[in-house]
């Protein structure tokens, strides 16, 4: 005689003994369990059960030196609360406000341009811009700016779907400005779009066009700058990283392009801002009436809560105190020497070891720049058992040791590491 699988609710509220989910989802997980393996199903229940535990969102430590880790939420910033917010409403006149207006004006401060708008990424920045400028006619890309980003985002894609038709330029290492002469002459082309190859460099026998040149051909230039540096001379760090490093010196820049007459700018804004996830599109104020005019505005708006941490993002540039205020800036302007006290406090306390790091900016942001860094150093891969410990610690392992590099890390989860580590002895 086969024994009788167990009741769904005596399971169900067996597994809420450790497990803390609502009783709605726990019954469903007895449910199935006892359906799929009635003979296990108390085991299987629990197994998939703290599978659905440990998948839920929830705050981690960033050991891995990546300081925009793309799998942990790029720039680290906290929440924006949970209360209302004024974000369509005019305090002073009591009727519908703006959510564009304030931040368009703190924008046209910080970049130089005369209007902005924000939606949810800068793949939709780019998508808008190219559906409301170019819908039915041609758009113009150096073929070595042909890039695919990452998670499937490619421009020649993102440009049919838009209902634009990319007109190809010049050849994959070597554009001139005769090839953009040649295609506004001869083709029907709405923009001149300019895309940061951030995730890849070309070396060797290559040449593009400057910006200044392109905009005097007659047709608006849009620089996808992508990672959002603001401005090259970081003037947003009060003096703070001097001299300025030459990776930040190197990135195209949003006020630069601008500057040199880009009629519009896109850009993350978790890359190199270092705020909440969204796209910027930055510039002459007729270009962006016209993105904000299109149907699909609509759909790519972001909500308060993405507005009010952009915001704050934005005023701590212009107030110039980003290295201590912008988390991500916070990490990279961290005095090499105060990384390595850390890290000695917190191997002292554990039993680890430390050693000398390379810290990396990550999101695809200037590929191949590492900035100095310390890490603690445990022997033997741990990574697993420390990715399971109640606020999870991530780290890097090579040569069979376990690395958890300080810059990445907010010095208050310092302690957090020091429990992490102690649980894994
Ligand atoms: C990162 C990047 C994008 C995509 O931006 P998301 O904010 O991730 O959507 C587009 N273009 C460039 C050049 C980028 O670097």
């Amino acid at each position: 005689m086969t024994e009788r699988p167990p009741s769904v609710d005596r399971l169900a509220r067996e597994l809420a003994i450790t497990i803390d989910l609502p009783h709605g989802v726990l019954v469903e997980v007895a449910r199935s369990a006892v359906a799929d393996a009635p003979t296990r199903a108390a085991d299987v229940a629990r197994e998939r059960a703290h599978d659905l535990e440990a998948s839920l969102l929830r705050r981690v430590v960033n050991g891995t030196g990546v300081l925009l880790h793309t799998n942990l939420g790029r720039a680290p910033l906290s929440a924006a609360g949970d209360r209302p917010l004024n974000l369509e409403y005019d305090l002073s006149s009591g009727g519908r406000g703006s959510r564009h207006e304030p931040i368009s004006a703190l924008l046209a401060g910080l970049v130089g341009s005369e209007s902005a708008l924000v939606v949810n990424n800068n793949a939709a920045a780019v998508l808008l811009v190219v559906a409301a400028l170019a819908e039915g006619r041609g758009v113009a890309v150096s073929r070595g700016e042909c890039v695919e980003i990452g998670g499937g985002f490619r421009i020649p894609e993102v440009m049919e779907r838009a209902g634009a038709r990319l007109v190809d330029v010049g050849t994959t290492n070597r554009t001139h400005r005769d090839d953009y002469v040649r295609a506004v002459r001869d083709e029907d082309i709405a923009l001149i779009m300019r895309i940061h190859p951030s995730n890849f460099t070309v070396s060797g026998f290559t040449a593009d066009v400057d910006v200044a040149d392109l905009a005097a051909l007659g047709v608006p230039v849009v620089c996808d700058v992508g990672s959002g540096l603001l401005d090259s001379s970081a003037s947003f760090l009060g003096g703070r990283l001097q001299p300025v490093p030459a990776w930040i010196a190197d990135e195209p820049a949003v006020r630069d392009a601008l500057s040199s007459g880009a009629g519009l700018v896109t850009f993350s804004g978790d890359k190199l801002l270092g705020g909440p996830q969204c796209g910027i599109i930055a510039g002459r104020a007729d270009l962006v009436a016209a993105c904000a005019r299109h149907p699909l505005m609509r759909a790519l708006r972001p909500g308060s809560q993405t507005l009010m941490s952009l915001q704050s993002v934005l005023l701590a540039h212009l107030r110039r105190d980003a290295a201590d205020t912008v988390p991500f800036w916070a990490m990279v302007c961290t005095p090499l020497d105060d990384v390595e006290r850390r890290a000695h406090a917190v191997a002292q306390q554990c039993g680890a070891h430390i050693a000398r790091s390379d810290a990396a900016i990550g999101a695809g942001s200037a590929p191949g720049t590492t900035i100095d860094s310390w890490a603690v150093v445990l022997d033997g891969d741990h990574s697993s058992a420390l990715r399971r410990h109640a606020t999870p610690v991530i780290t890097r392992v090579r040569d069979g040791q376990t690395l958890i590099d300080l810059r990445s890390v907010h010095p208050d989860d310092d302690a957090v590491v020091v429990d992490a580590v102690r649980a894994t002895q």
